[in-house]
């Protein structure tokens, strides 16, 4: 089962809802929860624990001079910018390199290789006994988040339950880390602002065939907007939690709700259970 956390809008406790509900459904199975968050990741931060941290590199070109012959064809290939052919030398710039090795295929005078290029990082931490926490990094300057990701989510792909919780929007980053989930859980705020980015992740789930049920979060009971818009789409509203002073105090000092007031555990499961009884049929 790998279940994304996902939010149209940063700051709805999409966080928050990944880690309360990896710290329950842990304590009775097996749990891998992965931090795709990976401009920004903080789950790490209700989970402390030593980490063994691994690169994560992508393949760019190496021109070897001797052989070049300044013909312009990898330039020309090359549909990102990434090189640029002038008569005495080919100019590579790595930031715009999507590593498809194209450049490399179409060079007459094999003059191109590839080597590995850092971009960022892998953690692996052993929360407690049933959780497993991968976060993924992307260096400072890099703009290449999606293959953190995919790296992040290939070495985790045989665990039985895996919880993703994605970056905020719906940019590439967020599709790659939806991409192949049996099921997704959509944390939206009773806001004008929450409804709105509530509808793009939707429409995004939608395209990627993905079955979502809403959890609101930070209800201050005035929800009929996003209520009748859950209706129209036919989206369950798994879980409503309301505003509270209390739980912004939990969550503020990176304490765990479903830790500090047990009691919320049994929603959480059931948020599971609904997901799992909903998911798609994956082979
Ligand atoms: S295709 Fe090969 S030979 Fe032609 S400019 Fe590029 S590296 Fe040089
Ligand atoms: S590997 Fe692909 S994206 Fe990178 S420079 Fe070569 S053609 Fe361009």
């Amino acid at each position: 089962m790998k279940l994304a956390i996902a939010s149209g809008k940063g700051g709805t406790g999409k966080t928050m809802m990944a880690a309360n509900l990896a710290f329950t459904l842990a304590r009775t199975r097996q749990v891998t929860l992965i931090d795709c968050d990976v401009e920004e990741p903080n789950l790490h931060l209700f989970f402390p624990a030593p980490a063994e941290i691994q690169e994560v590199s992508v393949p760019v070109p190496v021109i070897d001079a001797g052989r070049c012959r300044h013909c312009g064809k990898c330039g020309e290939f090359c549909q990102y910018g990434a090189l640029t052919v002038l008569p005495d030398r080919v100019l590579f710039f790595p930031e715009l390199c999507h590593s498809c090795g194209g450049c490399r295929l179409v060079c007459p005078e094999d003059a191109i290789h590839e080597e590995p290029r850092r971009i960022g990082t892998l953690s692996f931490a052993n929360a407690f006994a049933g959780l497993n926490l991968i976060t993924g990094t992307l260096d400072t300057g890099s703009p290449h988040a999606v293959p953190v990701i995919r790296a992040a989510k290939k070495v985790a792909a045989r665990d039985p339950v895996i919880i993703i919780d994605t970056a905020p929007g719906t940019s590439c980053p967020v599709v790659e880390a939806l991409d192949g989930c049996d099921a997704g859980i959509l944390v939206t705020e009773s806001t004008p602002f929450g409804l709105h980015d509530l509808a793009l992740a939707a429409d995004v789930a939608d395209r990627l065939g993905i079955p979502v049920g809403v959890v609101i979060n930070r209800s201050d009971g005035k929800d009929e907007e996003t209520r009748r818009f859950c209706t129209d789409r036919n989206l369950e509203i798994m879980l409503t939690i309301p505003f509270s002073r209390e739980i912004a105090a939990i969550q503020s000092r990176g304490d765990l709700l479903c830790k500090v007031r047990p009691e919320w555990q049994n929603e959480f499961s059931s948020i599971f259970e609904k997901c799992v009884a909903g998911a798609r049929v994956t082979k």
